[in-house]
């Protein structure tokens, strides 16, 4: 299983990092040891000052895919969750300057939060999908899919001409804006606001 991100892929978020709007999706990748599920926690990593959340919709593949046409993209993915993508901006703000790959500021373990998977059709509105993190009780960041700048059915076909798509692979698809600090004791939650639940469906503890 692997963990596909995509980076700036709403505008106001990469025009907060300063970073130009990019032509084609930004792809890196996590290693499945960066998953954490069930709710656990996340330690804060010691080689960082600044942990930010990057509050993201996540697709999961699931069958097997090379060179995936467009017509058929919406084929490969029919559950959806909640994810974070955490960064320790500190960290990739050094290995941007310098030209060098993200893997320790954006792939460490504990890195890929997940919530469980819902039906894609439960939390679809008119123009997609409106979901929101809080920091503690405050909404920290806000996104709906209808900004994306690459929609699924593009990074299903985008992806897949680089990377064989396999049955279980996660596609983290951007994070809208809002991005920030996290401290030890911030408590996040994400949610889909249509179906929202009376618990949170991403629930991560900073500790
Ligand atoms: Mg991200």
């Amino acid at each position: 299983m692997k963990i596909i991100c995509i980076g700036r892929n709403y505008g106001e978020h990469a025009k907060e990092l300063n970073n130009p709007v990019p032509k084609q999706p930004l792809i890196f990748m996590k290693p499945s040891s960066a998953l954490l599920i069930n709710k656990k926690p996340l330690y804060y990593p010691e080689f960082t000052k600044d942990l930010h959340h990057e509050i993201e919709v996540v697709l999961k593949v699931k069958k097997n895919g090379r060179h995936v046409q467009p017509a058929f993209a919406s084929e490969y993915y029919e559950e959806v969750a909640l994810g974070i993508d955490f960064t320790a901006r500190d960290i990739q703000k050094e290995l941007k300057a310098k030209g060098h790959p993200w893997e320790i500021a954006k792939a460490f373990d504990g890195s890929a939060a997940l919530s469980e998977f819902v039906p894609l059709s439960a939390v679809l509105d008119k123009d997609g999908i409106e979901f929101q993190l809080k920091n503690n009780d405050e909404v920290v960041q806000h996104g709906h899919t209808k900004d994306l700048i690459f929609h699924f059915n593009y990074l299903i076909t985008h992806v897949s001409k680089y990377f064989k798509l396999q049955m279980g692979d996660l596609i983290y698809t951007g994070t809208p804006s809002g991005v920030g600090a996290v401290k030890v004791g911030d408590t996040l939650s994400g949610d889909f606001l249509k179906n929202k639940g009376s618990e949170p469906l991403l629930y991560c503890e900073i500790r």
